[in-house]
């Protein structure tokens, strides 16, 4: 695997973060913060866009106010904030369910991730794309095109923080895109004609007939329609289906879709404890490594992975220990709070989400309860496939004996 450098370095760096979005704005101010030349490029033009439905975890929240200071109104969409998260039922009551602390911003992703990185207070250079890697012992030469150029940028570490399809990964584990499933989302905007649907809520439906992941919620005064469709399958189709869906069953009238938007996820890292963190000198973080919390919900993990792969190459370079070793280390409480989310013990004896679904369900009668309970298996049965579920137990009985995860399983 270790090569010498195709390329002369053009520049060399103490850290390189391949991906300008919030794991790598975390990252940067660790890195910053400890007085090492970080460069981030980004492969669009800053500010960028990007597919999300922007809901903030309560703790994602306090991170951004702790580590970049007050949000300004320009990074959040209408509505700004948003309670919590409605499920849906076939049959069953819709049930609200608030994050603990109360409502959390909406964030708008172009802006708030721009505002993220800069407040890094690392270089930043944009249309700008990784493009391969050659690692040594000592260093690593990263070979990038920028603005159509290519470049040789030579750095003591680089971090991949480039996302669920990131070519960081890639680059080191070249069998890894076909060792897991892929999932595809996608999304499109309506204008409301009638939207029942209350807008302080992001709404999600447990309904094996709409998809594996369907979602609905407001955004700058239109609706979003999203929903997960398996890769061959017609988006169209699933997303037409869910919208006569919510008319019949909410009497949600919207206007044609527009803007329509899809992307591959790698969606049951984090289920399984099969998280990608790299090789040697070469560190990957937030969703690239896998982390991926209920709902979707991913940005809190990325701020907070990306702050940890920062901090250990900090470490690495002022102690001298190896920076992978290092962070395989302190990632694991990151990884306990990401898969605590998934463990089915955690879910019925623990809390490890931000917003409490079995106050919810207290709220309603027996009948209803067991319901509940009831359509939610039937919809986790359509993951049957994958075959997750002796792993999800195995982790689960591996965390409930040892406290934590094991190692061992991460790439
Ligand atoms: C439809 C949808 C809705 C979601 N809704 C929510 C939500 O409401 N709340 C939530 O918390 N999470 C949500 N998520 C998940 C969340 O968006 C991600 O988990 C989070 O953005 C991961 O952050 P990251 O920093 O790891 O990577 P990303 O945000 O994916 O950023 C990766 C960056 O790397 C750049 N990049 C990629 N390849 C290269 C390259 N070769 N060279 C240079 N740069 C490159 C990309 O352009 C991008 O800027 C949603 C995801 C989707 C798809």
């Amino acid at each position: 695997m270790i090569a010498p450098a195709a390329g002369l370095p053009s520049r060399t760096v103490d850290v390189l973060i391949v991906g300008a979005s919030l794991s790598a704005a975390a990252c940067a101010k660790r890195l910053v913060d400890a007085g090492l030349q970080t460069l981030v490029i980004e492969r669009k033009k800053l500010p960028r866009h990007k597919i999300c439905s922007g809901i903030l975890s309560p703790r994602g929240h306090r991170f951004l106010l702790e580590n970049f200071g007050p949000l300004p109104r320009e990074i959040l969409h209408e509505p700004t904030s948003c309670r919590g998260v409605t499920f849906h039922f076939p049959k069953a009551p819709s049930i609200d369910i608030d994050f603990f602390g109360g409502p959390t911003p909406h964030l708008y992703r172009k802006n708030s991730d721009y505002w993220a990185i800069q407040r890094s207070g690392a270089a930043v250079e944009d249309e700008t794309s990784f493009a391969g890697l050659e690692r040594t012992a000592e260093h690593v030469d990263v070979r990038v095109t920028r603005r159509g150029r290519p470049e040789t940028i030579r750095a003591k570490w680089v971090v991949g923080a480039d996302g669920p399809t990131s070519l960081v990964v890639k680059s080191i584990y070249p069998d890894y895109q076909h060792a897991i499933p892929w999932f595809l989302v996608g999304q499109k905007f309506h204008d409301i004609v009638k939207c029942p649907l209350d807008q302080q809520y992001f709404h999600f439906w447990f309904h094996p007939g709409l998809g594996h992941y369907t979602w609905s919620h407001a955004r700058d005064g239109r609706q979003i329609v999203g929903v997960g469709f398996d890769a061959g399958h017609n988006f169209d189709k699933a997303h037409a289906n869910v919208v006569r869906y919510i008319g019949k069953r909410h009497g949600v009238e919207l206007g044609p879709a527009q803007d329509s938007e899809a992307c591959g996820e790698n969606f049951g890292l984090s289920l399984i404890n099969k998280y990608v963190f790299g090789r040697g000198r070469v560190l990957i973080t937030g969703q690239a490594a896998g982390f991926l919390n209920m709902m979707a919900e991913g940005m809190s993990a990325a701020l907070h992975s990306g702050a940890i792969c920062g901090e250990a190459i900090a470490e690495a370079a002022f102690h001298g220990e190896p920076a992978q070793r290092v962070y395989r280390r302190f990632i694991e409480s990151e990884v306990r709070r990401c898969s605590d989310q998934w463990n089915p013990l955690q879910i019925a004896f623990g809390r490890p989400h931000e917003a409490d679904f079995w106050a919810a369900l207290r709220r309603l009668g027996w009948t209803e309860r067991l319901q509940v309970i009831g359509e939610v298996v039937m919809f986790v049965r359509l993951y049957a496939k994958f075959r997750w579920g002796r792993q999800i137990l195995g982790q689960a009985v591996e965390r409930l004996l040892k406290g934590r995860y094991d190692a061992r399983r991460w790439w």
